[in-house]
């Protein structure tokens, strides 16, 4: 397969699509090396993890450098990779605690003369497929805490973002006894992957989470999914206009709205609108492309070229349906690569396919309401339900507003939080996702499958006494 350079525009990476062949025998060998493993003990698997984490950090600069083609952004590379060695030493840290508390005895509410005692057993393969708009953290988000609970992992980065794959096995060379391994390619190497696992997480869009949901089904294996979004923001009257015309902006752009957790629909309330789209749009025009020095600015190329003609395309038949362009609203093309500065749209209808569908691009609609109801019933009147985000006068007024909202993960008085903070444990709603929550405890313990030793210490009934007892 090839790979294009999103600062260019060139297809000028190569790299060999693992074959059927291939991922079943990597799968076979990690799964040899997984009871191994898990007999590690949580307190021995951390040890490991924390040198899997210190050898990242030592090929940060390889890693970042092919990140940085891959994405074409430079400061985000850098910072996805402490993101991942920070993941990871996080779960290390917290695991054997999590181990510790896991209950040795169950009281039986139900069936007296029993004593029930659990154990637990990791799933053995857990797989993960992955997309491309944060390849290194969300090739790992999952698979870190599913070696900590004692699987052993099999990847597949996006298809779209391969290079950062050749450091990484380098770095893996360096912690041999660490069942993880990575594979490419596209689609039919993820539904491969799916037949060889017996967990899978899925990172990627809606469409493609119903697939593997899916196949997966017919494994009878789980499937957690993460999804897309249609994130709102609600603005209250209370609200500084100036800070959360900031706010705002940072929660739709950064990454060039390649996020799932991106503010993607602002409502505000009409005392403030003026102010508010003012300083907005001010901000906005502050913002400079990474174009020429992938060094210098505030947002990079699109990754994946046609993503740019999506997000015009939502742009375009936002206008040609009465919205006004108040900044930005033209793709640029500079030196091979596709670019889009913020773009602010105002007098926008909820029917207009940049206030329903995922846009992944940094758009800013904007509509004002008059009645906060109204301005609630519309920020949950999507098919989506990832994250939300509430800014007001107060974190009271805020929160109080945030509880109504139908997502996973509420932003008060900030936006786009979720996927930044690891102890806020949701579940994503309706089409935004599936399955229990990748953050808080809940990203580990859901590896763990449950055994329960039932002791009897009675009598075993005889088939006498249970003919018996059934006539009463
Ligand atoms: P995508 O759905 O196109 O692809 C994701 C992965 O699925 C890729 O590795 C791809 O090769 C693989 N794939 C494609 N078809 C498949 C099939 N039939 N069977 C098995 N695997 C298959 O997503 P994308 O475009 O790479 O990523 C962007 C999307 O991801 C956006 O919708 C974004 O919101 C979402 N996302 C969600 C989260 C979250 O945590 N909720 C985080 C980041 C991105």
């Amino acid at each position: 397969m090839q790979a294009i350079n999103p600062r260019t525009g060139e297809a000028d990476y190569e790299f060999a699509v693992t074959s059927r062949e291939d991922i079943a025998s990597e799968a076979a060998r990690l799964r040899a090396a997984q009871p191994a493993w898990e007999a590690l003990g949580p307190e021995g698997r951390a040890g490991v993890m924390m040198r899997f984490a210190d050898a990242i950090e030592a090929a940060a600069p390889a890693i970042a450098g092919a990140l940085a083609v891959d994405t074409g952004r430079q400061a985000v590379s850098w910072i996805e990779i402490q993101a991942c060695v920070g993941n990871i030493r996080g779960w290390a840290a917290k695991a054997p605690s999590l181990f510790a508390q896991l209950p040795s005895e169950v009281e039986p509410s139900f069936t007296p003369g029993v004593e029930i005692v659990p154990a637990y057993s990791a799933y053995p393969l857990f797989g993960a497929i992955c997309p491309w708009n944060f390849p290194v953290i969300l090739s790992h988000i999952d698979a870190v805490p599913a070696l900590m609970a004692g699987c052993a992992a099999l990847v597949k980065p996006s298809e779209i973002t391969p290079r950062f794959v050749e450091p990484m096995r380098e770095v893996l060379a360096a912690v041999p006894e660490l069942p993880l391994a990575y594979i490419r390619g596209g689609p039919e190497v993820g539904q491969a992957l799916i037949e060889d696992v017996d967990y899978v997480c899925f990172t990627g869009s809606t469409a493609t989470g119903r697939k593997v949901a899916e196949a997966a089904a017919r494994q009878l294996i789980p499937a957690n999914l993460e999804l897309g979004g249609k994130d709102p923001m609600i603005i209250t009257a209370s609200a500084d206009p100036e800070w959360a015309a900031g706010v705002a902006l940072r929660s739709s752009i950064v990454a060039t709205g390649q996020a799932c957790q991106s503010i993607e629909r602002i409502y505000v309330a009409r005392d403030i609108a003026e102010p508010f789209l003012a300083h907005l749009v001010e901000a906005a025009e502050a913002v400079a492309i990474t174009y020429p020095d992938p060094a210098q600015g505030h947002l990079g190329p699109f990754i994946f070229p046609p993503q740019g003609a999506k997000v015009q395309a939502h742009i375009d038949a936002a206008v040609a349906s009465g919205a006004r362009v108040l900044t930005g609203g033209q793709i640029e093309q500079l030196g091979g690569g596709t670019y889009l500065r913020p773009t602010i749209l105002t007098d926008v209808t909820p029917d207009m396919p940049v206030m329903r569908e995922e846009t992944f691009g940094p758009v800013l609609p904007v509509t004002v309401y008059d009645d906060l109801e109204d301005a609630v019933r519309q920020a949950n009147d999507t098919e989506y339900g990832l994250s939300a985000a509430v800014l007001a006068g107060s974190m009271e007024e805020a929160a109080s507003i945030g509880a109504r909202l139908e997502a996973g993960a509420i932003s008060l008085q900030d936006g786009a939080m979720t996927s930044m903070v690891g102890d806020a444990a949701n579940e994503s709603r309706k089409g935004s996702g599936l399955g229990p929550s990748r953050m808080g405890d809940s990203g580990l313990l859901r590896f763990l499958r449950r055994q329960s030793l039932i002791q009897q210490t009675g009598a075993a009934l005889t088939i006498d006494a249970y003919a018996e007892g059934a006539r009463g």
